[in-house]
């Protein structure tokens, strides 16, 4: 079987369709960075709809079941519905997710949803228009997102909310959010601030961390813990006692859980990385493109997930995070 190719678990692929943004969020694409004239992938170097249909055949052949699609800002790239259409056909795969801004989604959420998108993680990091246009710097209000919720709703799509959440930017924002989920029923993820890349600027003490965030929760409403869904699953999930709504917590730097991480991530320009915090990827697009056949790619992926030995998280501290600083893909490449 094919599956056993594999020696470790490989249940997760997300795939980041283009590395632009129609955003620039201080925490993962600072605009005195990514300005004007920062050098974005030409469009001859992304994979194609086609190449990323094939190599994702053959990650859901060797076990991958979910696949999330990711950026910069995945509605940027055009006709996104066509790829999902195409994903759709692969059988094996259960579940395709995609996570988005929103600010498209009006235009877009009910053509994905009948390509074949079963669920959308849409990032919304405060409620407070101002606060939110300085994040994501570009002073959009909250506005479009809340529409793209909207859109999301009604299109039958599941709906996750991420947000990301840094001290002394929007920790204030941790009740507003939690009330305003709780009423609309939408599933509240806190992400704490990672280091992800190296142009975020990123310091331990930005970190508002889980156990922080929960027990501000416990002050204000009663939660009831609920059992991981699946072995890999990430965020920790609690219900609000009384009602189906849940709230998420994703603690990659404080409860890291590099031990069941069974994910792996393809870049736009066709790298596979082996975790969020690699430096280099391993290319698979000039792979192809030079004419290897299934088989070799099969192998390719084989040889690059075994040897797999990564724990950054696990062994995360102050000091690894400023020797590894210069090293590491940026977020808008790698899609989180
Ligand atoms: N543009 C889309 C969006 O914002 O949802 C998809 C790509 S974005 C890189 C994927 C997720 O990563 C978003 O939920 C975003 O909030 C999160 N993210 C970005 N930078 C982060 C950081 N430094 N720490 C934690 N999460 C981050
Ligand atoms: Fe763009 Fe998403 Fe990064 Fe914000 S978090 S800059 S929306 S890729
Ligand atoms: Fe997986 Fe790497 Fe994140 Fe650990 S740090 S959970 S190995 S992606």
């Amino acid at each position: 079987m094919i599956k056993d190719q594999l020696n470790r678990p490989l249940r997760d692929l997300r795939i980041s369709v283009i590395d632009r943004c129609n955003f620039r969020c201080t925490y993962c694409m600072p605009a005195d960075i990514f300005g004007p004239d920062f050098a974005f992938l030409p469009k001859s170097e992304l994979l194609s709809y086609e190449e990323i249909e094939r190599i994702a055949r053959i990650f859901v052949e060797l076990g991958v079941e979910k696949i999330r699609l990711t950026g910069g800002e995945p509605l940027l790239r055009k006709d996104l519905p066509v790829l999902i259409q195409k994903l759709s056909a692969i059988d094996g795969l259960e579940d395709i997710a995609l996570t988005t801004n929103g600010v498209m989604l009006p235009k877009l959420a009910l053509q994905l949803k009948e390509a074949g998108l079963k669920r959308v993680n849409i990032s919304l990091d405060t409620l407070n228009d101002a606060l939110f246009g300085q994040i994501n710097g570009r002073g959009v209000t909250t506005k479009p997102v809340l529409s793209g919720i909207q859109a999301a709703k009604e299109a039958g799509l599941g709906i996750k909310i991420n947000m990301v959440v840094k001290k002394g930017l929007n920790d204030q924002e941790i009740l507003p959010m939690a009330e305003f989920c709780k009423q609309e029923g939408l599933e509240l993820r806190y992400i704490e601030f990672m280091d992800v890349g190296s142009t975020n600027g990123w310091k331990m003490d930005d970190v508002i961390t889980k156990k922080e965030i929960y027990e501000l929760l416990k002050e204000n409403f009663e939660l009831e813990h609920t059992g991981a869904a699946y072995f890999g699953e990430v965020a920790k999930r609690y219900r609000y006692s009384g009602t189906d709504v849940h709230v998420g917590f994703i603690s990659s730097v404080s409860e890291s859980f590099c031990s069941s991480c069974t994910r792996s991530r393809l870049s736009a320009n066709g790298q596979i990385f082996t975790c969020l915090f690699n430096g280099n990827g391993h290319d698979i697009r000039d792979f192809i493109r030079a004419g290897a056949s299934d088989e070799e790619i099969r192998q390719r992926v084989t040889s690059i997930w075994n040897p797999r030995l990564d724990r950054y998280s696990d062994e995360r501290t102050a000091e690894t995070v400023k020797i590894k600083r210069t090293k590491k893909i940026e977020m808008s490449y790698i899609g989180g």
